[in-house]
């Protein structure tokens, strides 16, 4: 199998996860392993190599992707983070959940044109990506792409985002 393959395959499954009849899936065996952490990371960004400045990644483990992204790529890192996390002045998106409603904060400095890459671990419902766009406008800036290690195809986050989303693997 190809090293994309092999990555793919420690992608865990978890049944009744955090509640009875939800499907958690796991990308921290793939994390794990340093070969299959390579090939994804890479794949991740390859897409949108040279057209972007800074790589955006949402908490929480969106930021284990982003980090590598930004390393890999030899760009910047900037967080969005949940509401109430960061030291200085930010701007705040709020979005549906299933349940209530979430927020979500970035540092209002990020310099107007900045091209962004957002990254998230997985796409489910196309809420959070969607709330990470709409913030990274907020300041002006511009999200050149929207890449995730796994998209849910069944739950149309992809039409949500407009089918402009990147997904390297899919379940
Ligand atoms: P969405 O907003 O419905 O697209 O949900 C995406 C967010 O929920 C991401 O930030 C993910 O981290 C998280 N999420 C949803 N489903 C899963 C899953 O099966 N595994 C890991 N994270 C998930």
């Amino acid at each position: 199998a190809s090293a994309l393959a092999r990555a793919e395959s420690l992608i865990g499954s978890i049944p009744d996860y955090p509640q009875p009849g939800i499907v958690f899936r796991d990308i921290t065996p793939l994390l794990a392993d340093a070969a299959a952490l390579r090939t994804t990371i890479d794949a991740l960004i390859e897409p949108f190599e040279g057209r972007f400045d800074v790589v955006a990644g949402i908490e929480a483990r969106g930021f284990l992707l982003a980090g590598a992204a930004a390393i890999a790529a030899g760009k910047g890192l900037v967080p969005i983070r949940k509401a109430g996390k960061l030291p200085r002045p930010a701007a705040t998106v709020s979005y549906a959940l299933e349940y209530g409603t979430a927020e979500i904060e970035m540092h209002d400095d990020l310099p107007a044109g900045t091209r962004v890459l957002l990254l998230d671990d997985v796409l489910a419902t196309g809420g959070t990506l969607e709330a990470g766009r709409e913030l990274v406008a907020r300041l002006g800036a511009e999200v050149v792409g929207t890449a995730v290690l796994l998209e849910i195809d069944a739950l149309g986050g992809r039409e949500v985002l407009g089918g402009d989303v990147h997904a390297v693997f899919h379940v």
